[in-house]
C-alpha cells in the first residue's frame, strides 16, 4: 500500500514524498480513509505510531477542497488540542510539513510564553488551531479565538490529559464547539474514565486500534540492567562512555533526579542537558534543538516533559527509573524505533523496582533479557511480602486519645505526609 491509493491529493502526495515517506503506518492505512468518509473516529494509538498525519492529512484535504474557491478572512475550521506545549509544536509542525502545498493555515497556542505572538498570529486568520487546554481557554475568554466555525476537531492523548488534570478544560472547551463537526479521540490506553469522555465527545465513531506490542515491544531491542540506586549513575556513564550512543533520552523520574544526573554526567565529562517543567519554554526548546542538531548527544527527560520529542535518528532510550506505570514503559520505549525504525531501549532497575518491572513484563506479554555481565551488578534481595496486618477500623481520633496524645486529629491528619496526593513528576 502506497499512500497514493489512499486518494491523497497530489499538493499533499508531494510534501509526504518530500519528507521521505513511501508507506502509510498501520495507522494511516486504517484511519485515513474512515477519516475521508466524514466519520468520527476512535484511535487507540501512542504517539510513535505515525497517527499525527494520520489526522493532520485528512483534515488538510478537506480544508483544501472544501475552500478552494472561498475568499477573505479564515475562519478556524480544524482544532487540535493537546497536552502538552512539546506536543503542540510538534503537531503544528506536522501540519506545515504536510500541508506546504495547500496554502492551508495553521497556529499553535500554548501556556508559559507571552501571548502577543500567538494573538497576533490569530488576528491573521488561520484555518488549523493546535492548543493546550489552558492558553485555549484563556484566548478564547479574552476574546481572540472564537470555536464557532469548528468542522473537526481532535482530542490527542486524552489519557495524558485526564491524568495531568485538565478533564474540566476539556468539558468547557467541547461545550464551545459546534454540534456538528467531525470528531476524533486518540488515547494510548482505554481505562474506563477515558471511555466515558470519548462518549462525551464521539457519535457513532469507527474504530481503530494499534497494539503497543506492534508498535513498540516488537520492534525496540529491549534489556534490563539489575544495579542499586547509587550505582546508577556509574553505569549510565559506563555505558554511555563503552557503547557509540548517537542519541540517547534518559527517563527521571523526578526533574530534581533529571538535574542530578545531568550534573553527576557533567562530571564524568559527559555533556548532557535535562527538560522538565521547571525549565522556561526556551530553556527546554534550546535543549531540545542543541539534542536534535546532535550538539548533544544525551537528554534527560520527565515523562510529562518528553511526551512531544519526535527526534527522528534517536537510537536508545535508557529507562534511569523505572515507572511504575507500566504502560509509561511502553509510551518511554516508543521513543525509539519510531515508524518502523528499530531501537534500543535499556532500564535499570534497583531492588525497589522490581515490581514495577513485573507489571511492566506482564502488561508487554513478554521477559526483557537482564544483562548480567556489567561492572555494577546489584544482588539484593527483594524482602518478602509481609502478610498484610489486621486493620481495626476507628472513630476519628480514637488511636490518638489511646496513646495519650492530647492532639487528637485522625490518623491521617497525623500522617499527613503518607496521604499527601502524589506530586506529578512535571
Ligand atoms: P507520530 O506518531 O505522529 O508522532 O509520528 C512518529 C514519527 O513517524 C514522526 O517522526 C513522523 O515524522 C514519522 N512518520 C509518520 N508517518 C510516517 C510514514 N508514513 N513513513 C515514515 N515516517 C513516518
Amino acid at each position: 500500500m502506497t499512500f497514493k491509493d489512499l486518494e491523497i491529493i497530489e499538493p499533499i502526495l508531494r510534501a509526504l514524498k518530500e519528507q521521505g515517506y513511501t508507506n502509510p503506518t498501520p495507522i494511516q492505512e486504517q484511519s485515513i480513509p474512515i477519516l475521508f468518509k466524514k466519520h468520527d473516529l476512535l484511535g487507540c494509538a501512542q504517539t510513535g505510531t505515525g497517527k499525527t498525519a494520520a489526522f493532520s492529512i485528512p483534515i488538510l484535504q478537506h480544508i483544501y477542497l472544501d475552500d478552494r474557491a472561498k475568499k477573505g478572512k479564515r475562519d478556524i475550521k480544524a482544532l487540535i488540542v493537546t497536552p502538552t506545549r512539546e506536543l503542540a509544536l510538534q503537531i503544528a509542525d506536522s501540519f506545515t510539513k504536510y500541508g506546504k502545498y495547500t496554502g492551508v493555515k495553521n497556529t499553535v497556542v500554548f501556556g508559559g510564553v507571552n501571548q502577543n505572538p500567538q494573538t497576533s498570529s490569530l488576528r491573521a486568520g488561520v484555518d488549523v488551531l493546535v492548543a493546550t487546554p489552558g492558553r485555549l481557554l484563556d484566548l478564547i475568554q479574552q476574546g481572540f479565538i472564537s470555536l464557532s466555525k469548528i468542522e473537526y476537531f481532535v482530542l490527542d492523548e486524552a489519557d495524558h490529559m485526564l491524568d495531568m488534570g485538565f478533564i474540566h478544560d476539556i468539558r468547557k472547551i467541547i461545550q464551545k464547539i459546534p454540534v456538528k463537526r467531525q470528531s476524533l479521540f486518540f488515547s494510548a490506553t482505554m481505562p474506563p474514565a477515558i471511555v466515558k469522555l470519548s462518549g462525551a465527545i464521539l457519535g457513532n465513531p469507527k474504530k481503530v486500534t494499534i497494539n503497543p506490542e506492534q508498535t513498540t515491544a516488537e520492534k525496540v531491542e529491549q534489556s534490563v540492567y539489575f544495579v542499586s540506586r547509587k550505582n546508577k549513575v556509574k553505569l549510565l556513564s559506563h555505558l554511555l562512555q563503552k557503547y557509540d550512543i548517537d542519541s540517547v533520552l534518559v527517563f527521571s523520574r523526578t526533574k530534581h533526579g533529571a538535574n542530578k544526573v545531568v550534573k553527576l554526567l557533567g562530571r564524568a565529562k559527559i555533556k548532557a542537558d535535562a527538560i522538565h517543567g521547571n525549565k522556561s519554554q526556551a530553556a527546554r526548546q534550546k535543549a531540545l534543538k542543541n539534542f536534535k542538531d546532535g550538539i548533544i548527544k544525551v537528554l534527560i527527560a520527565t515523562d510529562i516533559a518528553a511526551r512531544g520529542i519526535d527526534v527522528e535518528a534517536m537510537s536508545h532510550v535508557i529507562n534511569y527509573d523505572l515507572p511504575n506505570i507500566p504502560e509509561t514503559y511502553v509510551h518511554r520505549i516508543g521513543r525509539t524505533g519510531r515508524a518502523g525504525k528499530s531501537g534500543i531501549a535499556i532500564s535499570f532497575c534497583d531492588v525497589e523496582e522490581r515490581p514495577y518491572l513485573r507489571d511492566i513484563e506482564k502488561l508487554i506479554g513478554q521477559k526483557i533479557s537482564i544483562v548480567e555481565d556489567h561492572p555494577y551488578p546489584d544482588d539484593a534481595k527483594e524482602e518478602p511480602l509481609k502478610p498484610a496486618a489486621k486493620t481495626v477500623r476507628q472513630k476519628p481520633g480514637t488511636w490518638a486519645r489511646k496513646a495519650g496524645n492530647k492532639g487528637g486529629g485522625n490518623y491521617a491528619q497525623r500522617n499527613r505526609k503518607y496521604f499527601k496526593p502524589k506530586k506529578k513528576s512535571d
